[in-house]
């Protein structure tokens, strides 16, 4: 499997990241442009998948384990009980701009509700 985007290269080291979590599947990244006092992404680190809309029914349970590696590092960061957000892009309308499926977890003060 190819890791030609950015996202790739951060798996390989060869562009630094702050690196905040690793276990076989997941690595979890911070932001380069937080939205908020904690923005970490987490990302399959085996699978090149560019959207959720392509994952296949296989490769399901990496959606799970993002979503269970976002909420670990909450707990171990001690800000589970304060709460936080995971949102997924996916394409254009969503302002999707790396292709290579990620979980941004968003924590650290009371998030603005959103919509529009
Ligand atoms: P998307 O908009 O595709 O859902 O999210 C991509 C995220 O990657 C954005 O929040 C953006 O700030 C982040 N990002 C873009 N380039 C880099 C980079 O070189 N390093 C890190 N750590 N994050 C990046």
């Amino acid at each position: 499997m190819s890791h030609d985007t950015l996202f790739g290269k951060i798996i390989r080291r060869e562009i630094p990241a702050t690196i905040v979590y690793e276990d076989e599947e997941v690595l979890g990244f911070k932001d380069i442009a937080p939205q908020a006092p904690v923005h970490v992404l987490f990302i399959p680190k085996h699978e090149a998948i560019p959207t959720l809309d392509d994952v296949q029914p296989e490769q399901a349970h990496l959606i799970g384990k993002l979503a269970m590696a976002a909420a670990d590092y909450a707990r171990r960061e001690g800000f589970a009980q304060d709460g936080y957000r995971i949102v997924m892009n996916c394409r254009e309308h969503a302002g999707q701009t790396v292709f290579h499926i990620h979980l941004h977890l968003l924590a650290g003060a009371p998030l603005g509700h959103f919509g529009t």
